[in-house]
C-alpha cells in the first residue's frame, strides 16, 4: 500500500501550466511536463495523461515495464495524430514519467517481494529519498546530461548551460521513440518522488530531500520551496510513502 500526496502549480511567472499530473488505482502515479506553443505543451501533457489511463484500464496486473511502455508508446501515436489534424501542435510533445507499486502477492501470487516498475522519457524525474539525500533512478534524455555521460561537461556545467533545457527523446516528438523503463524492490518506509524540471531547476537536491524528511505535506511543501526559489516554470509533485 501506499499513502501519497500531489501538487502542482503554475508558477510565478508562466501563464499556463502545461503539466499534468495523475494518480491511476491502483498504485501508479505519472507526472508530465508538456511543451510546445500557445497551449500545445498542455494538449501534449493531457493526452498523455488520458491515454495512459484508457490503456491501463484494460491491462492486467501488475503494470509492469512492458505495459507502461506500450501506454506510453501509444500516447505517442496519439499526439503525433493530434498534431496531423491539428497544425497549430506542431512540435508538441511532453514528457512523462510512470511509477507503479504492485501490490504484494496475495493479491498478485506472480509478484513475490513487493515490487515497484518505472517508465520514463524527457526530463522529469523519479527520485528515492535515502538517509543522506535523493538517489535519482531515471537518466534524463536531455542533451546536457548526454555530454555529461560522454564525459564533455561536468555536472556543474550541466546545471547551468544554455542548452540544459533541449531534450533528446520525448513524447510526440518522433514516430519512433525509446522509453526507459525498469523495476525495483521496495520496502515499507521507502519514500518517492516523482517531479518535473520546475522543481529540480528551483530547489536544490539537498533542500528537497530536508524538507522530504521533516514535513508532513511534501508536495505543497516542494512546489513551495520551488515558488520561494523564483517559481519559473510550472512545477508538480508527486510523492509516494511505502506502507
Ligand atoms: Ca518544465
Amino acid at each position: 500500500m501506499t499513502k501519497y500526496y500531489q501538487a502542482t502549480n503554475v508558477g510565478k511567472i508562466r501563464k499556463q501550466n502545461e503539466d499534468s499530473i495523475a494518480i491511476i488505482e491502483p498504485e501508479t502515479f505519472i507526472v508530465a511536463d508538456g511543451m510546445g506553443g500557445q497551449a500545445a505543451g498542455e494538449v501534449a501533457s493531457r493526452i498523455l495523461i488520458e491515454t495512459v489511463e484508457r490503456e491501463l484500464k484494460t491491462a492486467s496486473l501488475p503494470y509492469n515495464e512492458e505495459i507502461l511502455k506500450n501506454a506510453i508508446l501509444k500516447a505517442n501515436e496519439n499526439i503525433l495524430s493530434e498534431v496531423e489534424k491539428n497544425s497549430e501542435y506542431e512540435g508538441m510533445g511532453t514528457t512523462a514519467t510512470i511509477l507503479h507499486v504492485a501490490e504484494p502477492k496475495e493479491i498478485q501470487p506472480q509478484i513475490t517481494t513487493q515490487t515497484a516498475f518505472f517508465a520514463h522519457i524527457g526530463d522529469s524525474r523519479l527520485y528515492k529519498l535515502e538517509r543522506d539525500g535523493l538517489k535519482q533512478i531515471t537518466q534524463d534524455h536531455s542533451y546536457v546530461e548526454d555530454l555529461v555521460r560522454r564525459g564533455e561537461i561536468s555536472e556543474e556545467q550541466a546545471r547551468v548551460h544554455p542548452m540544459k533545457n533541449v531534450l533528446i527523446q520525448a513524447v510526440g516528438a518522433e514516430k519512433n521513440i525509446s522509453v526507459d523503463v525498469g523495476q525495483f524492490r521496495v520496502n515499507n518506509g521507502d519514500v518517492y518522488l516523482l517531479c518535473t524540471d520546475g522543481l529540480t531547476n528551483m530547489v536544490s537536491d539537498e533542500e528537497i530531500s530536508k524538507i522530504l524528511h521533516e514535513t508532513k505535506n511534501p508536495a505543497d511543501d516542494l512546489v513551495e520551496a520551488a515558488l520561494n526559489h523564483g517559481g519559473k516554470d510550472n512545477v508538480s509533485v508527486i510523492v509516494v510513502g511505502i506502507l
